[in-house]
C-alpha cells in the first residue's frame, strides 16, 4: 500500500513522499527545497528513488540539485518545460513506471498555470484503496492556480479531466491556500451548506496546524467553484460579476477566475 508523507516547505508549500510504509524506497515529488527533505529523508534513513517534477516554478523544482548531489535517482518532469536536471521528460499519455515502489503513475498533461504542466495519477486497486493524483500548482483544495501561461479554457480543460477520475482520488495540491480559497468560495456561492461546513472544518484544521491536503475530489466537486462552472448558482453568481450573460462554461469559469484575481 502506498503512504504519502507530507513535507512542509516555504511560506505554504507541499512536498510529497511516496512509499510503501515498511520499506525505505521513497519518491519525492516537487522538492522545492532540498533542506527539509533531506532531514525528513535521513531521519527515517529512507532512499529516494526518483523525483516527479509537474512544472517547473522555483518553489517545485529548487532542491532538486543538492539533491542528486547526494542521491543520484531519475528526475520526471514535463518535457515541455525547460527545467536543469530532468532526466525522463515526460509528455501527455506516457506512464512513469518506479520498479522500487511496483507503482506506476499515469501523466496527464494539465496546461494552464503554466504550459507544459503535467500531474501525476495513480489510481486505485486492490491494495491502494483510493486514487490519488499529484496536481502541483493546477487544482488547489478550494480553488486553483493562477493562469501565468495558459488561457482560461486551457486551465478549464485541464480541471475537468481531473474531475472525471474517480470521487475519493485524493488530491495532492502543492499549497497550503484552502483557507483562503473557501473565503472566496463563499462569496460565489453564499448558500451552499456543504460549502459552509468545509470551511468551518478547514478553519478548525489550520487552527490546530493541521494540513488541509489532501483532499478528496468529490468534496471538491461539492465545494469548490472552479470544479462547479455548470451549477446554476455560480452561472448565476458569475453573471452577476461580469454584468452579462454568460454562455460556455469556459466563458463562466473565465469569469470566475478573473473574479478572484481581483479579490487577491
Ligand atoms: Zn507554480
Ligand atoms: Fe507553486
Amino acid at each position: 500500500m502506498l503512504t504519502v508523507q507530507t513535507i512542509t516547505a516555504f511560506e505554504d508549500n507541499y512536498i510529497w513522499l511516496i512509499r510503501h510504509p515498511d520499506q525505505p524506497q521513497v519518491v519525492i515529488v516537487d522538492p522545492g527545497d532540498a533542506t527539509p527533505v533531506i532531514a525528513a529523508i535521513t531521519a527515517q534513513s529512507l532512499k529516494p528513488v526518483a523525483i516527479l517534477i509537474t512544472h517547473h516554478h522555483w518553489d517545485h523544482v529548487g532542491g532538486i540539485e543538492d539533491l542528486l548531489a547526494r542521491w543520484p535517482m531519475p528526475v520526471y518532469g514535463p518535457a515541455r518545460e525547460t527545467i536543469p536536471h530532468i532526466s525522463q521528460p515526460l509528455a501527455k499519455g506516457d506512464h512513469v513506471h518506479i520498479e522500487a515502489l511496483a507503482a506506476d503513475f499515469q501523466v496527464l498533461h494539465v496546461p494552464g498555470h503554466t504550459a507544459g504542466h503535467v500531474a501525476y495519477y495513480h489510481p486505485a486497486s486492490d491494495v491502494d484503496k483510493h486514487g490519488m493524483i499529484f496536481v502541483g500548482d493546477t487544482l488547489f483544495a478550494g480553488g486553483c492556480g493562477r493562469l501565468f501561461e495558459g488561457t482560461p479554457a486551457q486551465m478549464h480543460h485541464s480541471l475537468s479531466q481531473i474531475a472525471a477520475l474517480p470521487d475519493d482520488t485524493r488530491i495532492y495540491c502543492a499549497h497550503e491556500y484552502t483557507a483562503d480559497n473557501l473565503t472566496f468560495a463563499r462569496i460565489a456561492e453564499p448558500d451552499n451548506l456543504t460549502l459552509q461546513a468545509r470551511q468551518q472544518t478547514v478553519q478548525q484544521q489550520r487552527e490546530q496546524g493541521q494540513a488541509t491536503v489532501p483532499s478528496l475530489l468529490g468534496d471538491e466537486k461539492a465545494t469548490n467553484p472552479f470544479l462547479r462552472c455548470e451549477q446554476a448558482e455560480i452561472i448565476r453568481a458569475a453573471e452577476g460579476f461580469s454584468g452579462r450573460k454568460l454562455h460556455t462554461s469556459d466563458e463562466v469559469f473565465a469569469t470566475v477566475r478573473y473574479w478572484k484575481d481581483t479579490l487577491d
